[in-house]
């Protein structure tokens, strides 16, 4: 396979300035309108699959090649390149849905007979999905309700960026003298701002500030005052603008046919409808409540006993499960990250994975970016590149402030049916600590998962290559795409990985094997009240998608707490407002849980085989990460399992006993 190597040329939107970006959008917007008008004028004797089904879905990249500004607006270093860019992308999205909006489109496709060319199954399959596309875009509806819908579509996708962004801008903090910060670890403080006023330290909702202080902090007054703040993250804006995005949504899916927008939005998932998803869901949480709750009683025992608290409440859960954690398994939490320094563990990684993909990292510092401390590196097979990804790893003022893996470009034929491939870039966007003067960066057993997860993600990007974007790497179904990135974070829980990459930062030593014992032990501490969370969460962004009427974010919320939760949520909290993935994933929240259905089962193939065995690591790269979207995750999963996949392995890492596992109807299919 013959790759096209991505050059410093392929980057030069990082250093645009805001009206350079502008000027760029207004040009995409042309050059869409052009493609389109080429494509509509094409006599119905002389359509092909090039010029109208490949010219189609190229021509409707607006947003895919717009990729750069829309990255721009999470990652750049400067405030008005960050809000021209999301104004752009906004710009982007509003016209491409006005030009894409144009039946003259959906007719030049349906003049096209797929029968009078032999096309090869992606060719096939890209057909299918487009007329699906159309259909579900309502072009067989007339054009009075067409342009109804449109309008909907684009206050949708505006309110929805306005809520993201409203998420990323919200800057609160608390001020804190040093006994305040009582129970964190020297470093954490070292990283801390001073308050210009006061002189006092300021403790903000970023991840690498909020979480070891609601771990750590022995004041547990202050523990509240950050807790609840946090619980605040988009602020009534977002409350506002989710009374308009449900009903909208709403009334786009019954537009189209469906019962509610859960409907819409999960009919080509694996999933296929609410009524499995929600079955999947709700049986789960029936296992799970009772193990959750007895958790729960054991951490609230401890609390009272251990720690003089008697009225456990929402700020003191992670502060005293990490107490619990230290005690039950004997280490310290921080003492095991002085261990693990996150170049050690990136290198460590990327050693892991070039054994089990027979390839390797190679630094690159040709491609300048957006800021001096982002990393980038080749990905090398038999001496030659076949793909990029990139590191951006701290936390900035203005920055994307949660751990994601954007897939900037894809791996694509270069022009139609050629064997020459794009070199595929994936960027992992994370907040892990920052290094100090006293020490460097150091990672926690969690932050290294994560690393994983986005890594796993980033793969799935790096190591495919088909003859369409569409059908690249990461361009699965939503409720399959976290299934590598939850498999990868196996790895990183694994014995002998952290003992190989440990090295502490200031002896060089490696970790001793009681501390590893404990900390590799802990990993399945509280599995069961950690995933009950996230499916009570699944099931309320499903509420929220089918609910027919006005639906109250904030009443819902509290109800659902009421019902499953077991602590009572901050007075003050807009909990939804800060629900970035209740907004993006639109009624597939629960595709995280779906997806390590399937990443658990994989695995298992993996603790029969050995985890390090390079030839499943082989098969586990051509046939469920290289193939992409080029055939249903249901045929690659078989493929590579040998057989229909199943809920044991993931059953068994709940710790939902045997007895039970036979009961329980397999799910999802
Ligand atoms: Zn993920």
């Amino acid at each position: 396979m013959k790759i096209k190597v991505r050059t410093q040329k392929d980057f030069e939107w990082v250093n645009w300035t805001p009206k350079k970006i502008e000027e760029y959008v207004d040009r995409l917007v042309e050059q869409l309108k052009k493609d389109i008008t080429d494509i509509i004028v094409i006599l119905k004797e002389d359509r092909t699959f090039e010029n109208t089904v490949f010219a189609i879905s190229c021509a409707g990249h607006v947003t895919h090649e717009d990729n750069p500004v829309l990255f721009l607006e999470y990652v750049s270093t400067k405030e008005p390149v960050r809000n021209a860019a999301r104004v752009a992308r906004q710009k982007a999205e509003k016209e491409s849905i006005e030009i894409m909006h144009d039946k003259k489109i959906y007719d030049a496709f349906m003049e096209y007979n797929p029968k009078t060319e032999t096309l090869n199954s992606e060719e096939v399959r890209l057909h299918r999905d487009m007329k699906l596309g159309f259909e579900r875009s309502g072009f067989n509806l007339p054009e009075k309700t067409r342009n109804i819908l449109k309008k909907l579509q684009q206050n949708n996708n505006k309110w929805s960026s306005d809520f993201t962004a409203n998420i990323s801008n919200y800057h609160d903090c608390i001020l804190c003298t040093k006994e305040d910060l009582d129970g964190l670890p020297e470093g954490y403080i070292a990283n801390l701002e001073k308050d210009k006023k006061t002189g006092k330290y300021m403790v903000t909702l970023a991840y690498p500030e909020y979480i070891p202080f609601m771990d750590f902090a022995i004041n547990r007054k202050k523990r509240k005052e950050l807790a609840d703040k946090a619980s605040q993250k988009g602020g009534n804006k977002n409350i506002a603008l989710l009374k308009k995005i449900l009903p909208t949504r709403h009334e786009m899916a019954k537009i189209l046919g469906y019962k509610n927008y859960a409907e819409y939005s999960e009919e080509l998932m694996m999933a296929k409808n609410p009524t499995n998803v929600k079955n999947f869901l709700t049986k789960i949480i029936q296992d799970l409540k009772p193990i959750a709750g007895k958790e729960f009683k054991e951490l609230k025992t401890f609390a009272e006993k251990n720690l003089g608290i008697q009225d456990l409440s929402y700020y003191d859960s992670s502060f005293v499960y990490t107490k619990l954690q230290e005690k039950t398994f004997s280490f310290d939490e921080n003492e095991v990250k002085e261990y693990f320094e996150i170049n050690t563990v990136l290198y460590g990684m990327f050693g892991h994975f070039s054994e089990m993909f027979g390839v390797s990292f190679k630094k690159n510092t040709n491609i300048k970016t957006w800021d001096k401390e982002v990393l980038f590196f080749d990905v090398v097979e038999n001496s030659k590149v076949i793909s990029h990804v990139g590191f951006d790893l701290y936390p900035r003022k203005g920055k994307f402030s949660h751990m994601a893996c954007w897939y900037l470009m894809g791996g694509e034929s270069v022009t139609f049916r050629t064997k020459e491939h794009k070199a595929p870039v994936s960027f992992i966007v994370g907040n892990f600590p920052k290094g100090t003067k006293k020490n460097p960066s150091l990672l926690s057993a969690d932050e290294i998962q994560t690393l994983f997860h986005e890594f796993g993600h980033a793969m799935h990007g790096c190591l495919s290559h088909t003859q369409f974007f569409d059908q690249c790497g990461l361009n699965v179904v939503c409720d399959f795409v976290e299934v590598p990135s939850q498999l990868f974070e196996n790895w990183a829980r694994d014995k002998k990985f952290l003992k190989k990459v440990s090295k502490h930062f200031k002896t060089g030593e490696q970790i001793s094997n009681q501390l590893l014992d404990g900390l590799v032990a802990s990993f399945s501490f509280r599995k069961a009240s950690s995933y009950y969370g996230t499916f009570t969460m699944s099931l309320m962004d499903l509420e929220m998608h089918t609910t027919k009427s006005d639906v109250d974010t904030l009443v819902l919320a509290k109800s659902y707490n009421k019902k499953y939760g077991f602590l009572k949520p901050s007075p003050k909290s807009l909990f939804p407002a800060g629900w970035g993935h209740l907004n993006e994933y639109a009624a597939k929240y629960y595709s995280y849980m779906w997806s390590i259905v399937y990443s658990c089962d994989i695995f298992s193939r993996f603790e029969k085989e050995g985890i390090y065995n390079k030839k499943l690591g082989k098969e586990l790269r051509t046939k469920i990460l290289a193939p992409g979207n080029t055939q249903d995750a249901e045929h690659l999963l078989r493929d590579f399992l040998g057989r229909e996949s199943n809920n044991e392995a993931f059953l068994k890492a709940l710790g939902i006993d045997d007895t039970k596992k036979m009961d329980t109807e397999k799910y999802p299919k």
